[in-house]
Parts: structure tokens; sequence; C-alpha cells
């Protein structure tokens, strides 16, 4: 079969020749679309997405990364950038243009003397606490493992430690970045701290990250896992679960989570029937874990209870088996300043009539150590919300598109009277003002200032996109 040509942004063929002395330089590989595995290679974790790259480009090394910046932009060339292809929206992958895919740089050098973790963008939230947990210590990430590192920190990072020691990027002290200019830059607080401020939440926006510095906490044990209520008491469990976590500690970070069907590691006797989970991560001193969890495994009558004291990557890789690749996805999500009755009304009516039994809801506690970084340290703003909450939808087949499309821009409409805000991570492709609303006002303004100066001509245009002024 013949290869997808390369065409620029304005439509013109890509010389044969420029893309050979483009791949002898590279160490890499390319797979182009007459490659065996080009369509596994085109694929992320979001089955809805369906792009056809020209060039997928898998990066071994930094000087990879600055080639193919180099490459697409001498010839005007479409580019996205891909580490774990986790993201929902699909932004990691492009139509004609060259994906940048960093997937294989793994490479994790843990420093146990000054408590840090230099990791290649290409890790998955697993290896990187593979590597961290050898040594008795965690980055605080999120809550699948196979998920990628290199997205989740740049857009914030939310997960079990949250409470603790606040999001992904408030542990993250240096990264290696590479700019459109093709030149690789350290943002740091030392150096080129309005970079490392934009990075910061700003996802990736500024550039390539090859490479993040995190500072280490020490963890290895939590007492953790889930308590299950029947859905008919959904209410009542949310209502006691909204006034424990209003005085929950810091060591503490929890989610409820709404599961219509839910999945084959619970007792056959409540397999598929609708019920709700209070997923909990309680990292503090282990003897007094099961006097601080007492309430919450009280909500009502559990119909079973999974809560004991594990291995954190146990914990880390706990939700794993409910979020395989491939199928449909479609997600929406906003932050809560609250947990209004209204607002858990209208959640729980929409519930009753959840189109797959795939789909979950989830509202996960914040706040904690997340909340005391003042929002103009970050980029990452909405430090005081209470909870995010995100509508996870999905379904096999594609002949329920439109269906639960439908159902979930409906609930989210429904909720929009208690919503505070937006989440990139979990953001679709939902366009500029959703954008904008993950942001206060004085951090988006800056965030245009930054892709002024770093990307004026919206080279990384393939995120949600801070567009610069023209
Ligand atoms: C199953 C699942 C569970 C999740 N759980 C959580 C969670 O617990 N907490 C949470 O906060 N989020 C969570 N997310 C959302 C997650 O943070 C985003 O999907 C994130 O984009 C994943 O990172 P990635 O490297 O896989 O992104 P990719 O899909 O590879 O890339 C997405 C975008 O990130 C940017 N990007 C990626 N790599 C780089 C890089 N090296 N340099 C510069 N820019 C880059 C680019 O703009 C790119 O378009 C989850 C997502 C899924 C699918």
């Amino acid at each position: 079969m013949n290869n997808k040509p390369v065409i620029s942004r304005s439509g013109n063929a890509i010389d044969e020749a420029a893309i050979r002395r483009f791949e002898m330089n590279f160490r890499g590989r390319l797979v182009k679309s007459g490659d065996a595995d080009y369509n596994s290679a085109r694929r992320v974790w979001n089955g809805m997405i369906d792009k056809h790259p020209a060039i997928i480009a898998y990066c071994s090394d930094k000087d990879d990364v600055i080639n193919s910046v180099n490459f697409a932009r001498s010839h005007d060339i479409l580019v996205s950038v891909r580490s774990g292809g986790h993201n929902i929206a699909g932004n990691a992958v492009c139509d004609n243009g060259i994906v940048i895919d960093l997937s294989r740089m793994k490479k994790v050098v843990i420093d146990a003397q000054s408590k840090t973790a230099t990791a290649q963008a290409g890790l998955t939230l697993g290896e990187l606490d593979n590597a961290t947990q050898a040594y008795g210590m965690a980055v605080p990430v999120g809550i699948v493992s196979k998920t990628g590192m290199a997205g989740l920190a740049l857009g914030g990072g939310i997960g079990w430690l949250v409470r603790k020691h606040g999001l992904t990027c408030d542990s993250l002290l240096s990264a290696e970045v590479v700019t459109v200019d093709g030149q690789l830059r350290t943002a740091s607080a030392g150096e080129n701290p309005d970079l490392f401020w934009g990075i910061r939440g700003g996802g990736g926006n500024f550039g390539i990250v090859t490479e993040f510095t995190f500072r280490l906490h020490p963890l290895k044990q939590v007492m953790g896992g889930m308590v299950i209520y029947p859905a008919d008491n959904a209410f009542e469990v949310f209502r006691l679960y909204r006034d424990y976590i209003a005085a929950a500690p810091d060591d503490l970070t929890t989610m409820l989570a709404l599961l219509p069907a839910p999945a084959p590691f619970l007792s056959k006797r409540i397999m598929n029937v609708p019920l709700v989970a209070v997923h909990v991560c309680y990292s503090g001193p282990l003897d007094k874990g099961e006097q601080i969890l007492k309430p919450l495994r009280h909500l009502g009558e559990p119909v079973q209870d999974m809560i004991s004291i594990i291995p954190f990557q146990e914990m880390q890789s706990m939700l794993d088996a409910g979020a395989p690749p491939g199928l449909m996805n479609y997600w929406k999500s906003s932050y809560l300043k609250d947990l209004q009755d209204d607002c858990i009304n209208e959640v729980l009516l929409y519930f009753s009539a959840v189109p797959s039994p795939l789909t979950q809801i989830h509202i996960q506690h914040l706040q904690g150590a997340m909340g005391r970084v003042r929002e103009d340290e970050t980029a990452f703003s909405h430090r005081n919300a209470l909870c995010v909450l995100n509508i996870v939808s999905k379904w096999i087949d594609p002949a329920g598109n439109e269906k639960n499309i439908q159902w979930t821009r409906d609930l989210s409409r429904a909720l929009e009277p208690y919503a505070a805000g937006a989440y990139v991570n979990f953001m679709g492709d939902e366009g500029q003002d959703i954008v904008r609303a993950a942001y206060s006002p004085g951090n988006y303004n800056r965030l245009v200032q930054l892709k002024n100066k770093y990307d004026p001509t919206n080279f990384f245009s393939l995120n949600q996109n801070i567009k610069p002024e023209t």
C-alpha cells in the first residue's frame, strides 16, 4: 500500500526527499500509512477517536523530539503530541500531520537521598509507581495506572493523594521542554519560571516536555479500597458522605461513584444492580485508619466492604479493570462548589435513566493540600473547588453514540447551576468557552501572554488550546 502523502497546513504535499532526510536523522521509528502496524499505531485509548496521521514518529530520545519539531515547523506540518494516548478528546493524534510520540521514552531515575524522581515523558502512572515504590516513595498521580503521566501532570493531575500532597503538578520541581524553535529549555523555579508556571496546569500549549523531575513523598501502605451501598439509598448515602467530607482529614481522599451495573470483582449477589461505591485512600498513620474511616463504612447498610491495609500500588491499580482501552467514551465534567440536595437529586434522576451499564458518575473530594496552593502560583485554577464531578460515559457499540452523548450532555446541562469551572484533563473537544472556564480570568490572561511568547504561531494547537493574540 502507498503511504499517505504528508500535507502541510496550507495544503502543499511535502517533498519525499525532505521526508527521507528527516527519517535518516531519526533514531526511533517512523510509522506511515503503508506499514502493517499503522492502524494500531494511530489508535488512542478512546475508541471514538479515528484519526489518520501521515506519520507517527516514535521518538527514542530528546534529539528525536527536537528533530521532529524542526521538521514539522520548517514544512508547516500539523503536529500532535502523544505520551500515554489517554486524552479523552483525542488531541494526541491528528489527521494528515505528524504524531510526535514519546511513549517509548521510559527512563526513570530515583534519587532516594534528595527524594526526587526524574522521569521521561513516556511513562504510564503505573510505571512511575513501580520505580518510586521500590524506594517506598510516591509521586501523587491519577487513579488508573495505565494512564499517561505526561498529559496528566501538565493538566494538573488529581489522584488519591490530592488532599495530602496536592496535584501532580504541585510536586513538579522542573521539566525539560522542547519549544517551537527547537530549543530544549529547563522550566523550574530558577530557570524560565514563567514557562514553569504555565506547564503546571496549562497542558501541552507551550512545548513538548521530554522529562519531568518530581518531589517524592514517603509512602508504602494505605488503608484503602471501597465500600459499596445499594443505589436505592443513594440520596442518603450522598448526604451523609457530604457531611462527612466537610471535616475529613487531609490524609484521606475519597470518591463517590455511581455504578449502574458493577464490575465482576464484586460478589455475584450484587452484580447487575445499581450501586454507590465510596472509594477511599487513607494515607495517614495506619493505626488511626479504622476509627477515621468508620463513618464512611456506615453510610447505610453496605452490601460489600473491601477496605483494608494494602500496598499503595494496589490502591493505584484498583480501578484499572473498569477503564479498558477501545470503548466509546464521552465525558463531561465540572467542579462543584458544594453538594446541594438539588444537585444530588439531578444526578440521581439522570442516573436512574443511564443508557449504558458501563457508564459511571464520579464525584471526587478535593481541597486539602491542593486548596492551600495560591491560585496564581500555578496556571491550574479552581483550587477551592469542593469536588470534581465527572460523567464518565462509556459504551461498546458505536450505534449507541447519539443516545449516550445526548444523555451525557443533558445531565451536564442540568448540573450547570451547581458547576464552578472545568478541568482540562477530563474535557473533550468542547470549544473555547470551556477552555476559559478551566482557568481564573487572571490565569487565563497570563497563559495568553505566555503563548504569545513561547508559541506565537500556535504550532502546538492540538490541546485544550490557549490561542495566542493575533
Ligand atoms: C482511564 C483514564 C483515567 C484517568 N484518570 C485520571 C485521574 O485520576 N486524574 C487526572 O487528573 N486525570 C485522569 N485522566 C485524564 C488524564 O489526565 C488525561 O487523559 C491526560 O491527557 C493523560 O495523559 P497522556 O499522556 O495519556 O495524554 P495524551 O493523550 O498522550 O496527550 C494528551 C495531550 O497532552 C499533551 N501532552 C501529552 N504529552 C505531552 C508532552 N510530553 N509534552 C507536552 N504535551 C504533552 C498534548 O497536548 C496532548 O494532546 C484519566 C484518563 C483516562 C482515560
